[in-house]
């Protein structure tokens, strides 16, 4: 059976990227598919510690945020097994378990691990940080999902995770777990940072200024979008070489009107004309989002969700633990 697995950390609100890069794609998806095809959407809070602990209830609730984030966005319950990682502990269990199977060095080598180990002294880096591709993989193969829909930023990362996979099935001898495919919506794969446009957008590095998240207000995305990295060009040309800032507000323009580069005319524009158009166009879209993220921040419905799906997402990550628990000798 095909089964779409994707995640979100609540490390802060989805930005622009997080919408365009994995949101938008997963919800065309939902809305398009077999509706016996299994849709599996986790917010994953145990990621969020990667970087060290936080306040216990600034991850609570970031959780929520998260949640209520992405049901703003589209993300349908009843269509989509929305949960929360930390209510699965089979994951844990499968991560210690492929860890068996795979080397530091090969962990210490992924782009993401050494980019983020940079914000640590030598001896400070968490254990965490280089173990997280393992819980994703645990992620992943917990519910033996086929699919995997992420942005760009992650085809590493499920490298590494289709290796795991192999890995597990040679060493003992089954077909446990299928080979998941990655799946990247070629465009808008990567969105760059507003202030640091060599970097793609992220919600825990670079500052406020460097991201657009889907609940901020009318003016602080008029606010972001001119104090946005430009050029002294005055004119707006499309040049991924020599101008990357202006070209990624061209490629912001263009995911966030459905509409593709030759259909906009920006012959008479200046850099100021795009990104006014723009943030109009940002707020258009993100207006409605926001709205019902204000009703639903609060709302029970946030936590009955979220009980309710952990209980239906742990029946399923407790059927197939127990195969592997049995395949590696545990039980
Ligand atoms: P963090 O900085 O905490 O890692 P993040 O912004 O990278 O946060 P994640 O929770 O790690 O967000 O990733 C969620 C999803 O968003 C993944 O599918 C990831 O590939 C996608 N994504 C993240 N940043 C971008 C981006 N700049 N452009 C396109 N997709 C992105
Ligand atoms: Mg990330």
């Amino acid at each position: 059976p095909t089964i779409y697995f994707t995640g979100i950390q609540p490390t802060g609100i989805p930005h622009l990227g997080n919408f365009f890069g994995s949101i938008d794609p997963w919800i065309d998806l939902q809305n398009s598919v077999n509706p016996e095809i299994q849709m599996m959407l986790s917010v994953v809070d145990q990621h969020a510690i990667s970087l060290g602990p936080l306040p216990a209830d600034q991850l609570r609730r970031n959780t929520r945020q998260m949640t209520a984030s992405l049901i703003a966005c589209g993300v349908d319950p009843s269509r989509t097994l929305l949960f929360r990682q930390s209510d699965i502990p089979q994951i844990a269990q499968l991560s210690w378990i492929l860890g068996s199977l795979q080397t530091t060095s090969k962990l210490a080598r992924l782009p993401q691990y050494k980019e983020k180990q940079e914000r640590f002294k030598k001896g400070d880096i968490p254990v965490g940080l280089l173990t997280y591709p393992l819980l994703q993989a645990a992620d992943v193969l917990t519910f033996k999902a086929t699919t995997v829909p992420v942005g760009e930023d992650q085809s590493q990362h499920l490298n590494l995770l289709g290796g795991l996979a192999y890995a597990f099935n040679k060493t003992y001898q089954t077909d446990v777990f299928p080979i998941p495919k990655q799946l990247t919506r070629e465009k808008n794969a990567r969105i760059r940072s507003l202030r640091e446009p060599e970097k793609k957008m992220s919600k825990s590095s670079g500052g406020p200024r460097s991201r657009i998240e889907i609940t901020d207000s009318r003016e602080t995305i008029i606010e972001k979008c001119q104090k946005a990295q430009s050029d002294t060009a005055g004119a707006v040309t499309y040049d991924k070489e020599n101008r990357l800032a202006v070209s990624n507000l061209l490629d912001l323009y263009s995911a966030i009107t459905k509409t593709s580069l030759s259909e906009i005319d920006y012959s008479s524009w200046s850099t100021l004309d795009l990104k006014m158009n723009l943030a109009e166009k940002i707020d258009n879209r993100l207006a409605p989002i926001r709205e019902k993220f204000e009703e639903l921040e609060n709302s029970e419905e946030i936590d009955k969700i979220l009980e309710r799906n952990g209980d239906a997402a742990r029946e399923i990550a407790e059927k197939n633990l127990r195969e592997i628990r049995r395949i590696v000798g545990f039980l």
